[in-house]
């Protein structure tokens, strides 16, 4: 005998997490500044293993709550309304549907704020797929990334993860192949530095250069593979001069990073954050003690490319 039986639709959650991961821009090349105010970008994003974790519930309102999930996370910049993007990101997933919905919003915050990681981008992707799967609204991938671009530049990519490459204002991503596990000694600072103050810096500077386009030798590296002596060769910010005239502090910094035995440093993003190569975990360790001993308290070890957005918990 043959049993047929209908498929059986599953109740909706009553809550969903997503885990989206921070950013860091192996290679920054940054434009003169356009008429409509952005400045054109050639980026290679990698997505690495330090995470907001996004829980959203049905709720009668919209509204949201954040912890603080290490020392590196300063919440006093954190909006708690409606300014917060993760709010703006599940207010136009619910209007692109055209559906009467709001959410409660937890965020536990691993990414620090205003730290040139994409910490508010993670959490507006971590906010529409979890809402996404609390209502079963069965968004395509290409509508979550265009609601993304409308959020942010930074956004898109935080649904994609891996390694990409980015141009536009970043907004527009393709996939890299990437075979390496790259290893980075995080240095966080204790204050954050707004991006736009950044960019400012940079058009007073004059730093824009022309030729911004990512050589094929990068590429090269990154489906290779292989870390140590070539991350120096693969690392490029273009933003890395605008951030140490506004922090010299930063720069002393990275000249420390350097000393304790990383193969190149680089700004992550527009800063203030700093990144150390590594060639692997064990080094990476060894890099973070030796900072550690010359008292740097805010340090930790990741390594990317990681996932973009997804599910960790579904109940
Ligand atoms: P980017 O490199 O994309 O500029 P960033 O990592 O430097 O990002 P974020 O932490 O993403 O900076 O946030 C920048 C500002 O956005 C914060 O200072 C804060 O005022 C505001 N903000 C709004 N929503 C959030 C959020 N959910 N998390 C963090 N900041 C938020």
């Amino acid at each position: 005998m043959h049993l047929m039986s209908a498929a059986v639709p599953l109740p909706d959650p009553l809550s969903v997490t997503v885990r989206a991961p921070a950013k860091i821009n192996l290679y920054l090349g940054v434009g003169r500044v356009r008429p409509d105010g952005f400045h054109p970008l050639e980026t290679l994003f990698q997505a690495v293993s330090l995470y907001d974790d996004v829980t959203v519930t049905s709720a009668d309102e919209w509204s949201v709550s954040t912890v603080a999930e290490g020392p590196q996370v300063d919440l006093s910049g954190v909006p708690d309304d409606e300014d917060n993007i993760a709010i703006r990101a599940g207010k136009a997933l619910v209007a692109h549907h055209g559906v009467d919905r709001a959410a409660a919003i937890e965020i536990a915050k691993g990414i620090p704020v205003a730290g040139g990681m994409a910490g508010g981008s993670a959490d507006a992707a971590a906010t529409m797929v979890a809402l996404d799967r609390l209502w079963n609204l069965e968004t395509s991938d290409d509508d979550l990334l265009a609601i993304a671009a409308t959020l942010g530049s930074d956004v898109p990519f935080a649904l994609v993860g891996g390694t990409a490459h980015g141009t536009g204002r970043g907004e527009v991503v393709t996939p890299v192949e990437d075979n390496g596990t790259w290893w980075w000694v995080v240095v966080f600072d204790e204050v954050g530095l707004s991006t736009a103050s950044v960019y400012a810096a940079f058009d007073l500077g004059e730093y824009a250069v022309d030729d911004i386009a990512i050589d094929p030798a990068r590429f090269q590296i990154l489906r290779r593979g292989e870390a140590g002596a070539t991350m120096a060769v693969l690392v490029r910010n273009d933003l890395e001069d605008a951030a140490f005239d506004l922090r010299q502090d930063l720069e002393r910094k990275a000249e420390a990073i350097l000393q304790c035995g990383a193969s190149a440093v680089l700004l992550s993003g527009s800063g203030p954050t700093l990144l150390g190569a590594a060639t692997d975990a064990v080094d990476a360790r060894d890099i973070a003690a030796r900072l550690a001993e010359r008292g740097f308290d805010r340090v930790t070890v990741v390594n990317g490319p990681v996932a973009g957005a997804h599910v960790v918990e579904y109940e």
